[in-house]
C-alpha cells in the first residue's frame, strides 16, 4: 500500500542497535532524527553509520535529521535528584545555587533574570510545574507555586508567552552544526529560532562547514508565530514543534495554529513536519489512544508533510509497533483526504519555467487520472513543486543524484528513486525512468503516465518539457 505521508522518528537508547534500526526500517519509517540535546558526537555517528548499513541493506530511502538542541534553559541538579513542592510554597530560582534543595535551584542561565519580572509565569517540565514569579532579589528569582509538583534535576524552563533574549545558535548548536556537516545529514533542525535571519545563520555556519543539508525551522516560540512568513522565506521546512509551542502559546491555541502553519508552508512552497506526543502513551504501550489515532489522522488531513515520533522511538518499550500503528493511520487517514486541486489551483502565482512544468503536469495528472507523475530531477525542486498540492496522484521523483533521493524523503506524496546516468540520450532516458518504475512496482506496461524532463537533459533547474507516456511505448521491441 502507498503511502503518502512520512515518518520521521527519533532515535535513541530503545532504536539504536542494528536489529531494532532494520525493523524500524522495514515498518516505514522515511527519516531518523538525531537529538543533539542529548547523547554526544560519537554516538551520533555510531548511529548513523548503522543507519547507512541497514538503509542500503534495505533498499529504501531514508534521510538524516540532525535536531540542534537550541537555547533550552534548563534548572540545575538537586542533592537528592529530585525535590516535592506544595502548592502555594515559595521557590527560588538562584544562577548562584551549586546544587539545589528543598528551596532553591540553580540554573544554566544566568541572564534568564534580565527576561522576566514580577507577574510573569515560569513554566517547568514542560508545564507540569507552573511557578508565578513575586519578585526579583539579586542573583534571585522567587516564585510561588501554583500546583503540588514534583521536580527532578535539568528540567526545562519556559515563559509563558515568550520573550526570552536567548539566541537561537548557542556555542554548542555551531560545534554541533560541525558534527552534522561531517556526518553528512540531509536536514538540520533549528530550535528556537525568532526570525529569518537565525534560520540565514544556521545555513550559512552549514556552508561554511561544508554541507548542503536542508534546514528545519522548529515553530516553538510565541516569536517564531509573529514571523513565521519571514521564517518561511529563509527556511527549506518548519516544523510544528507542539512541545514548546504548547507552553509558550498555551495548549489549545496549538491545534489551530498547526492547521495555519501547515497550510502557509504548503503555499511558501516549504514542507512541515507535525511533531511531539503524537503516540506518547506507546512509550509505555503497545496500542495507541483514540485521541492519538485521531490526532494523527488530523495531521494528515492536515496537510502534513511528515509526523514525527519522539520518545515513542528514542527511549520507549514499543518502537516498532508505534511506527506500524502510525503507518496503518496514515494510509487508512489519506484515503478520505479530500482531493480539491482546482480550487488552490488558481491561487498560485509562479513565474519560473520549471515551475509551470510543474503546475501543468499536476493538473493534467490530476485530471486525465493517470496512474503516476515521474519526475526527472537534478536538484528536487520539480518534485517539491508538484507535491505542495495534493493532486491524487504519487509523483515518481527519478534521479541520479544520490544526495537528491535523501533530501526528498520528507516530502509528501513524493517517492524518490534512484536512476542510473544515463549520458544525453533522450530516449534511452525515457526508457531508462520506465524501467526504474516498472521494477519499482509503480506502473505497468499500458499505464498512462505524465513525465516532466529537462532539456538538455542533466542540467539543474532545467525542467521545461511535459510528456505524456503510454508505458512501454518507449521500450526497445524484442
Ligand atoms: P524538542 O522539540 O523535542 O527538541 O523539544 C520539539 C517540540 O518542542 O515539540
Ligand atoms: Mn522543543
Amino acid at each position: 500500500m502507498l503511502r503518502a505521508t512520512k515518518i520521521v522518528a527519533t532515535l535513541g537508547p530503545a532504536s539504536s542497535d542494528q536489529k531494532t534500526l532494520a525493523a524500524l526500517v522495514a515498518a516505514g519509517i522515511d527519516v531518523v532524527r538525531l537529538n543533539f540535546s542529548h547523547g554526544s558526537a560519537d554516538d551520533h555517528r555510531q548511529r548513523v553509520e548503522t543507519v547507512r548499513q541497514v538503509v542500503s541493506a534495505h533498499g529504501r530511502t531514508v534521510g538524516i535529521m540532525a535536531d540542534l538542541q537550541g537555547p533550552k534553559i534548563r534548572i540545575g541538579k538537586f542533592a537528592n535528584q529530585k525535590i516535592y513542592l506544595k502548592a502555594g510554597q515559595t521557590f527560588i530560582l538562584d544562577a548562584e545555587c551549586k546544587l539545589g534543595n528543598d528551596e532553591r535551584v540553580g540554573l544554566d542561565y544566568p541572564e534568564l533574570i534580565d527576561d522576566v519580572a514580577a507577574g510573569d509565569v515560569l513554566l517547568l517540565d514542560d508545564g507540569r510545574v507552573v511557578m508565578d514569579i513575586e519578585r526579583i532579589e539579586g542573583t534571585e528569582i522567587h516564585c510561588r507555586l501554583r500546583h503540588d509538583s514534583e521536580l527532578s534535576n535539568n528540567k526545562g524552563i519556559n515563559k509563558q508567552g515568550g520573550g526570552l533574549s536567548a539566541p537561537a545558535l548557542t556555542p554548542k548548536d555551531m560545534e554541533d552544526i560541525k558534527t552534522a556537516a561531517s556526518l553528512n545529514v540531509d536536514y538540520v533542525a533549528v530550535s528556537f529560532p525568532k526570525s529569518g535571519s537565525d534560520m540565514r545563520l544556521a545555513k550559512e555556519l552549514l556552508h561554511e562547514a561544508g554541507s548542503d543539508a536542508l534546514v528545519i525551522a522548529k515553530i516553538e516560540r510565541v516569536e517564531a508565530v509573529a514571523n513565521l512568513e519571514d521564517i518561511l522565506h529563509a527556511t527549506d521546512g518548519v516544523m510544528v514543534a507542539r512541545g514548546d509551542l504548547a507552553v509558550e502559546v498555551g495548549d489549545a491555541a496549538v491545534p489551530a495554529l498547526q492547521k495555519r502553519i501547515i497550510r502557509m508552508a504548503r503555499e511558501h512552497n516549504k514542507f512541515v513536519i507535525t511533531a511531539t506526543q503524537m503516540m506518547e502513551s506507546m512509550i509505555h504501550s503497545p496500542v495507541p489512544t483514540r485521541a492519538e489515532v485521531s490526532d494523527v489522522a488530523n495531521a494528515v488531513l492536515d496537510g502534513t508533510d511528515a509526523v514525527m515520533l519522539s520518545a515513542e522511538t528514542a527511549s520507549g518499550d514499543y518502537p516498532v509497533q508505534t511506527v506500524e500503528s502510525m503507518v496503518r493511520i496514515c494510509v487508512e487517514a489519506e484515503k478520505s483526504a479530500e482531493v480539491s486541486l482546482d480550487r488552490h489551483f488558481l491561487d498560485r502565482v509562479f513565474t519560473r519555467i520549471d515551475q509551470s512544468i510543474a503546475m501543468a503536469a499536476l493538473f493534467t495528472a490530476h485530471h486525465l487520472k493517470v496512474k503516476a507523475i515521474a519526475s526527472l530531477t537534478e536538484s528536487g525542486s520539480t518534485a517539491l513543486w508538484l507535491s505542495r498540492l495534493d493532486c491524487g496522484v504519487p509523483i515518481y521523483a527519478l534521479t541520479p543524484k544520490i544526495r537528491t533521493r535523501y533530501k526528498l524523503s520528507v516530502l509528501r506524496d513524493v517517492h524518490p528513486l534512484l536512476m542510473r546516468h544515463v549520458d544525453e540520450d533522450r530516449d534511452e532516458l525515457l526508457r531508462e525512468a520506465e524501467e526504474v518504475l516498472i521494477l519499482a512496482g509503480a506502473v505497468e506496461p499500458g499505464d498512462l503516465i505524465v513525465m516532466t524532463i529537462g532539456e538538455p537533459i542533466g542540467q539543474a533547474g532545467g525542467t521545461n518539457t511535459l510528456k505524456l507516456v503510454k508505458v512501454g511505448e518507449h521500450r526497445p521491441k524484442h
